[in-house]
């Protein structure tokens, strides 16, 4: 962009700043923000709406919670670079449906100070003279920056991957790039060879810090790894955690399954207000984190299994095991039938389902509603300026009336 061109663009996000309505100028070949132009009040109207199609022969949907300030709020940035047959080097995002790289100066989605990393690591690149990957011929050396960033502490990591593991000059790139950004805590370098979509490689190598940074949650320390899952928008998890736990309406006494628990978030806070909680993941760096944040948060009450959600329940099921509550909070594609049948052979009181994906969440409940009750269901806003929407619904068994 040259600087005519890029006065321009801040004085047009300047002014959008005080508007309501933001628009992004790069949202049509992006893709990222889908409601970008549509004032708040209607995205929330729409997500509302859109929930209340797919959900209404469950019950009544309760209003969204939204933002005050729907912007900048992601705390896991991603950028893919790539080189123009000028040997200008851009970053950005994939253009939609293709590997075609916009490049992209400033995202009304993104943490601000992670989008400036990611522009500044494109300055360093001609500097130390590295070259983006090239998915064509395979050339080149960097593919993707991913940055992430700790609401509460301020604590940021930087993961570098590479197409290869040998990086020239390394500890002087990371030196200059502190220089630039003091704030980053960690830096890693992650291997990805393969041709892929994934952005991770499963190699890693830790550059500089801990490897990992820590952030803060309703009382509680959380260790994230660079493939860990954690919520994406700090501001919003508060609410979305405080409304399924009070749902689950723990006295102390239950014994608390917390399916897909990711690095154990939900469960760990939760364990405050119960006996016990079992917290099952897929995801072997996940869980190690979740391990560790119990020891740093001195939660005693709370255990982790590494294992298939499915395979962890039907077990359970099969050893007529019991738990009053089951919390879970499965990715887009939802649970599965079996997850469900299991769920109901072992008659927790309450499931408290958090889902990202209203399409998925329809299918499950219609099983689920063979023995269970929907009570509430709450859409949140996770992920202004994108058609996405989160739901929180609670069932309760029939027996229990
Ligand atoms: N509850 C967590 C994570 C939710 S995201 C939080 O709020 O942070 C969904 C999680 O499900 C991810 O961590 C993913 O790794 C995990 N997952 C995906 N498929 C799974 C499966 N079949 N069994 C168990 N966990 C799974």
């Amino acid at each position: 962009m040259t600087e005519k061109k890029q006065a321009g663009y801040n004085k047009k996000m300047q002014k959008n700043d005080t508007r309501e309505r933001q628009e992004c100028p790069y949202h049509k070949k992006c893709g990222g923000c889908e409601y970008s132009g549509i004032p708040y009040e209607e995205q929330l109207q729409k997500k509302e709406k859109r929930v209340a199609k797919l959900l209404r022969e469950f019950g009544k949907v309760e209003p969204i919670v939204g933002m005050s300030y729907p912007y900048y709020y992601r705390n896991k940035v991603h950028a893919v670079y790539a080189q123009k047959k000028n040997g200008e080097v851009i970053c950005g995002t994939y253009e939609k449906d293709s590997h075609r790289v916009v490049d992209i100066e400033s995202c009304l989605l993104e943490n601000k100070g992670s989008t400036a990393i990611i522009r500044d690591i494109r300055g360093l690149l001609r500097s130390f003279k590295i070259k983006p990957y090239n998915e064509d011929t395979g050339y080149g050396l960097l593919r993707h920056v991913l940055v992430r960033h700790a609401h509460a502490t301020g604590e940021v990591m930087v993961v570098l991957v590479l197409a290869s593991p040998v990086m020239p000059s390394k500890n002087n790139f990371v030196k200059a790039l502190r220089k630039m950004h003091p704030e980053i805590t960690t830096v890693v370098l992650n291997i990805n060879g393969r041709n892929t979509s994934m952005v991770l490689g499963e190699q890693e190598k830790v550059l500089y810090g801990k490897g990992y940074i820590v952030d803060e949650l309703m009382g509680m320390r959380f260790r994230i790894s660079a493939k860990s899952f954690y919520q994406v928008n700090p501001i919003q998890t508060k609410h979305l955690y405080q409304g399924a736990i009070s749902l689950a309406d723990l006295s102390g006494k239950e014994r608390v399954l917390d399916a897909y628990c990711g690095t154990g978030t939900i469960g760990m806070i939760a364990s405050r207000d119960a006996k016990e909680v079992v917290g099952v993941e897929l995801n072997r760096d996940a869980v190690r984190d979740a391990v560790t944040n119990a020891k740093t948060n001195q939660v005693k009450n709370i255990c982790f299994v590494c294992q298939d959600a499915t395979e962890y329940i039907c077990k359970a099921a099969a050893n007529k095991e019991h738990f009053d509550v089951v919390l879970m909070d499965p990715p887009r594609a939802g649970s599965t039938k079996e997850f469900v049948d299991a769920v109901i052979s072992l008659e927790p009181d309450r499931v408290v389902y958090v889902s990202c994906n209203p399409e998925t969440l329809a299918r499950d409940l219609k099983w689920f509603c063979r023995a269970y009750r929907v009570e509430t269901i709450r859409p949140y806003d996770m992920f202004p300026l994108t058609g996405h929407v989160e739901t929180v619904v609670l069932l309760s068994h029939k027996k229990a009336i």
